[in-house]
């Protein structure tokens, strides 16, 4: 059975909702997985998770409770899936990278270098009696095409499935890192080039799916078959409803296409944690790209996390009362 944990984190207001609202806030902490929430127009709904991140949660607390079992997991050829989810400025990118990824405070850096230090921590810990290897590739959605962000130039990638490699992006760019600053580096490059490649494109990042994806191979004796944990990061494009009147032409197609793939993505959860009825239901992998690339990280016995980001401003409640209905239908 697949293991899901799902978190919901509240970031601070932004100083634009404190000139707008004053300190209104549209929570209430109840307990450590448990608060209400008033929507606009006042009614009242309590939400429970497996653990609640509020406004002066730290960077940490979310690595250790959401990330940490995970990581250990993938240096013992587990896959797992770390995903934050939730509207454009809701603290999606922040809870991934923090404020950067190479040039930041200790305390306010996010999942990625965290991650990235644990697998090293990790297998430094169980090299006495294994050898691993770690390989890094980047990807982006957009559209419903997959570009590699390590080569601009392979902006169409196919996703194949192999029966001893699983789930493959035919072609994609593989980089052996050998230590921590080597990760963060490639990790860098591969934002700097999503940024190129938007400009070029006159899209925002906020309507794109971004995946980081750690292979984790252990060295294994000849004749031994090779093992590897997959782990795969994603920081979803912006789940926010585009007005329907309005939107048109490139906007309106750049909504339909995240909201499809979003919806995969919920469906896939859903049928996921609703599977322990013992009979072998139909999980719709194939609905996506987004889902299939997931595919062997989020089934079988994976870890999955979820992350839902939200604002806690009364003028954002609406779209936080939906992302916490999607974390909430995946549990
Ligand atoms: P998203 O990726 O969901 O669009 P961001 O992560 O870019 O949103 O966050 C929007 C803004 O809020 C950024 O300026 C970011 O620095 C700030 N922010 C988000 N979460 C936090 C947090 N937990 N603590 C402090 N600032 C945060
Ligand atoms: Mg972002």
């Amino acid at each position: 059975m697949a293991s899901m944990t799902i978190c919901a984190r509240f970031r601070p207001l932004s100083s634009k909702e404190r000139r707008d609202h004053g300190d209104a806030v549209c929570i209430q902490h109840v307990d450590s997985e448990t608060f209400s929430f008033k929507d606009e127009k006042d009614e009242e709904f309590t939400f429970s998770f497996d653990k609640v991140f509020y406004e002066k949660s730290e960077q940490a607390e979310v690595y250790e409770f959401l990330a940490s079992p995970i990581v250990r997991d993938a240096v013992d050829a587990i896959n797992g899936t770390i995903v934050t989810y939730g509207q454009t400025g809701a603290g999606k990118t922040y809870s991934m990278e923090g404020p950067s990824i190479l040039v930041c405070d200790e305390q306010k850096r996010g999942l990625l270098p965290r991650v990235v230090e644990g697998l090293f921590d990790c297998i430094k810990s169980s090299g006495r009696t294994m050898k691993h290897s770690i390989k890094l590739s980047m990807v982006e959605i957009y559209m419903e095409r997959v570009r590699d962000l390590f080569d601009l130039a392979k902006d169409n990638i196919q996703i194949k499935e192999s029966k001893s490699q699983g789930i493959l992006l035919n072609g994609v760019t593989e980089i052996s890192v050998s230590s921590p600053a080597e990760a963060l580096q490639s990790l860098s490059n591969g934002i700097a080039n999503r940024a190129v490649g938007e400009t070029q494109m006159n899209v925002s990042s906020s309507r794109s799916h971004c995946i980081y994806i750690f292979t984790v191979q252990q060295e294994v004796k000849k004749d031994e078959r090779s093992k590897a944990g997959k782990l795969i990061l994603v920081d979803l494009a912006g789940s926010e409803k585009v007005e329907k009147t309005g939107a048109e032409g490139k906007v309106l197609e750049e909504a339909k296409t995240i909201n499809k793939s979003l919806s995969a993505l919920g469906n896939v959860i859903n049928a996921l944690t609703c599977g322990s009825s013992g009979k072998a239901n139909h999980i719709p992998f194939r609905d996506s790209k987004l889902t299939r690339i997931l595919q062997d990280s989020l089934g079988g016995n994976s870890r999955t996390a979820l992350l839902c980001c939200c604002s806690p401003s009364p003028s954002n409640a609406l779209e936080s009362l939906s992302t916490l209905r999607f974390g909430m239908r995946a549990k």
